[in-house]
């Protein structure tokens, strides 16, 4: 096979947008496909925080204990649709046995240790395209408003200390100090020092698309259907019939990495966690910094495009309809959070692509050497896209890994 790129990449999100910018710096010749414009997927609608300090896991003993009442529940931070989790029964099965708390530590480890390397993986990226404009540096800040709230997070929060997560406790009238305009009970607070967040995430995809481009990279706006590799390369089929020829294909398609045949993701417990968001255009002057409101299961950052209120998570269908319920829950908490919000907004309901076990699966695929998984970032995709992109670079050009990166490979599955 003589190829016409030494790699094609699936997928125009945070990840794959890293994967090219890092694979192009090697020097080799990239394409990347994506149907839609980059950075319109997931990575469009977050909630803009480069989140070093988030290794635990959704995983913990508690969701064990608190899943009856989540498949009976409209109105929590977390939902779970009681006929997806029949239909998904192994994947559920497998992220309960992820809750233990065993399990919790040695994943908090992993991804602490993913984490430390971020900065590292996206820092070179921004400077590279010229985003740092994008960026806002202020201590990013989570707040409980009951003791309750708060002491059954005391566990967690030593798992993130253990990491080396700098964080400060702050109290009800520092955090007030901090954010006035908060309306909400506050019991405590947490702010981890030295964070950052992004103003627009989209904006700095299409700042690497722009940079990639100008630099010889090829954007094809197509889906990937299906690939065939063989010992030299591989072959990779468009949604239009129209093939490339590749040395390596990257499959970076996030929650819908499953769509592309024959990459060897149909076997891997690829699962979904639907996330919501709802932006004021008009309110972003309200806070300074992200703030998360751990009882409400979200949080509102100041972004370019307004004042955002992301997250959330409904174990649902990918192509299950958009819930009315959850944005309803996402305005009325908003507003306990603020007060009255008024003025133009915007809701979005977005797909973080999720292992059962929290972990992203980054490494050669079990079918072949010549395909490399890079997707299943859970809720620190934009976080780790950099890093991901980077490891995969390596990979690409025969750089060996760090050994603890065979934690990440989709072989950890069998
Ligand atoms: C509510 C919410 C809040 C979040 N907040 C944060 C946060 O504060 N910080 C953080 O770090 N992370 C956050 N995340 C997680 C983060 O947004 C995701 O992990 C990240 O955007 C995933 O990026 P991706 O590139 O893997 O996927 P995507 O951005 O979804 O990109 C995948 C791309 O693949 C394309 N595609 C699909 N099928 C094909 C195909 N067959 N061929 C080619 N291309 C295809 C799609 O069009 C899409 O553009 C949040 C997520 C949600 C939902």
């Amino acid at each position: 096979m003589s190829n016409q790129y030494d790699v094609v990449i699936a997928g125009a999100g945070i990840v794959g947008m890293s994967t090219a910018l890092w694979a192009q710096t090697k020097g080799l010749r990239v394409a990347i496909c994506d149907p839609n414009p980059a950075g319109s997927g997931t990575t469009f609608g977050p909630a803009c925080t480069i989140a070093t300090y988030a290794c635990l896991p959704i995983n913990s003993p508690s969701v064990v204990k608190s899943l009856p009442t989540l498949l009976m529940s409209k109105d929590s931070p977390l939902i779970v649709n009681y006929w997806h989790a029949i239909k998904n029964w192994r994947w559920m099965l497998s992220f309960l046995a992820n809750c233990r708390q065993s399990r919790v530590e040695k994943i908090t480890a992993q991804l602490g240790d993913l984490l430390r390397q971020a900065d590292a993986g996206l820092d070179p990226l921004i400077a590279m395209v010229g985003a740092e404009d994008l960026f806002v540096a202020e201590d990013c800040l989570y707040v409980w408003s009951t003791r309750a709230g708060f002491e059954a997070a005391l566990g967690g929060n030593a798992l993130r200390e253990q990491q080396g997560v700098s964080m400060q406790e702050v109290s009800a009238e520092e955090v007030r100090a901090l954010e006035p305009a908060l309306k909400m009970p506050i019991y405590r607070g947490l702010r981890f020092k030295g964070t950052r967040f992004v103003l627009h995430p989209q904006k700095l995809v299409e700042r690497m698309q722009t940079y990639f481009t100008q630099n010889g990279g090829a954007v094809i706006t197509s889906a990937v259907s299906n690939v065939t590799p063989s010992a030299s390369g591989v072959d990779v089929v468009l949604a239009d019939g129209t093939s490339l020829s590749a040395g390596h294909f990257v499959v970076a398609a996030g929650a819908h990495s499953k769509s592309i045949k024959g990459a060897g993701v149909e076997a891997l417990p690829l699962g979904v966690e639907r996330g919501y968001h709802v932006t004021f255009t008009e309110q972003r002057q309200k806070l300074t910094r992200p703030v998360g409101w751990a009882e409400a299961g979200f949080y509102a950052t100041p972004m370019e495009l307004g004042l955002r209120f992301a997250g959330t998570v409904e174990l649902d269908d990918l192509d299950a309809p958009q819930n009315p319920d959850r944005l309803a829950y996402l305005r009325r908490r908003a507003a306990e959070m603020l007060g009255p919000l008024d003025g133009p907004s915007e809701e979005w309901l977005g797909f973080r692509p999720t292992m059962p076990d929290a972990l992203p699966v980054i490494g050669r695929s079990q079918t072949s050497d010549r395909i490399i998984h890079a997707f299943g970032h859970q809720h620190i995709g934009l976080t780790l896209g950099g890093i991901t992109g980077r490891m995969v670079s390596d990979l690409l050009t025969d750089q060996p890994l760090a050994p603890e990166a065979a934690g990440f490979s989709a072989r950890r599955f069998g």
